[in-house]
């Protein structure tokens, strides 16, 4: 017999369902997308990015920005099971949950190694969560008399930015392969070594793509050459001056407004940029995130990749399951 409570939460349930026609619950390779504010941005609409693969029940995090510890929460999984990290590129926010999804990972008692791929830096970021939480593990160590450290558990990973299709990860369920995208442009790359990634993830059943940060990037379409799906990062450059103009008039840039519009305009794709890609790399399903500005409507964004792209559009929402 259904209490009162269970009709409550099969009502939810239903809503979701209905909200979210594509809900896949049979694949053995769920997406989840937990954020999909383009950023970096702190909004109440969504959180900043991170998406999640469950495959065979097992999760696989890619990008890790503010608000997604909670969203993992908010999605059911457990953050204690969550092994493996991809991390497109260390600019904030695609990381800054990083040190809180690691920390509670560890003060919550996992004792399994949590692994954190990345460009670039993704080694010493580890090392600086680890020496973020220190105070944290050196308290707990003493007053709960923990014996595993976070520096036994968790360690990062550096992949290789190359033009070619390079191996990160396997593993009987999953072939993880990156290549370098293009949001770092020529002239800031001979002065930084940091790099930017996208990720394909090829499982028994699915293939799926994340573009991370880029503007058009041929070495994006030849990685996600055949996939199922593509969740690739759109602005909608029309407009957004004026949002743009907003923000620094309450502050926002200070120290360089035409700067940072420099960087917006110049090193992501515009939702257009998306949806060529999708059509360049004849993937079936292109799905929006990393969206900008985060309250237009799904129309705008859809007209704009169907320009190029004549496959499924679906506009990312927070805790979106497909
Ligand atoms: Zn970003
Ligand atoms: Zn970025």
């Amino acid at each position: 017999m259904l209490n009162r409570r269970r009709l409550l939460q099969c009502a939810v349930l239903a809503s979701q369902y209905a909200l979210f026609p594509k809900l896949q619950a049979a694949s053995n390779t769920r997406l989840i997308l937990l954020g999909t504010q383009g950023g970096p941005n702190v909004s109440l609409q969504r959180g900043e990015t991170a998406s999640l693969l469950v495959i065979n029940d097992q999760p696989y995090l890619i990008d890790c920005g503010y608000g997604t510890l909670r969203a993992l929460i908010q999605s059911g999984v457990n953050y204690l099971n969550v092994g493996h990290i991809f991390l497109t590129h260390l600019h904030d926010d695609h990381n800054a949950d990083l040190p809180a999804l690691l920390g509670h990972q560890w003060t919550q008692g996992r004792i399994k190694a949590t692994k954190v791929f990345g460009p670039y830096g993704t080694d010493k970021l580890v090392q600086a969560v680890n020496l973020f939480n220190q105070a944290n593990t050196d308290i707990r160590t003493v007053d709960e008399a923990r014996s595993v450290q976070p520096k036994d558990l968790f360690a990062g990973t550096v992949v290789k930015a190359s033009a070619e299709i390079i191996a990160v990860f396997s593993n009987d369920d999953v072939k993880v392969t990156a290549i370098e995208n293009t949001h770092f442009p020529a002239e800031s790359k001979a002065k930084i070594p940091h790099r930017s990634l996208a990720y394909r993830f090829d499982t028994k059943d699915r293939s799926i793509v994340f573009s991370g940060d880029t503007a058009y990037s041929d070495n994006l379409v030849k990685l996600a050459h055949g996939a199922d799906v593509l969740v690739n990062e759109a602005i909608e450059k029309e407009g957004y001056r004026a949002i743009y103009d907003k923000r620094v008039a309450a502050g926002a840039y200070a120290d360089n407004p035409e700067g940072v519009w420099k960087h917006i305009m110049g090193t992501h794709s515009s939702t257009e940029d998306a949806g060529r890609m999708a059509a360049a790399a004849g993937v079936k399903t292109l799905v929006l995130n990393h969206i900008i500005p985060p309250d237009l409507d799904d129309s705008v964004f859809i007209a704009s990749a169907r320009k190029a792209f004549s496959g499924e559009i679906i506009v990312g929402k927070d805790q979106m399951v497909l």
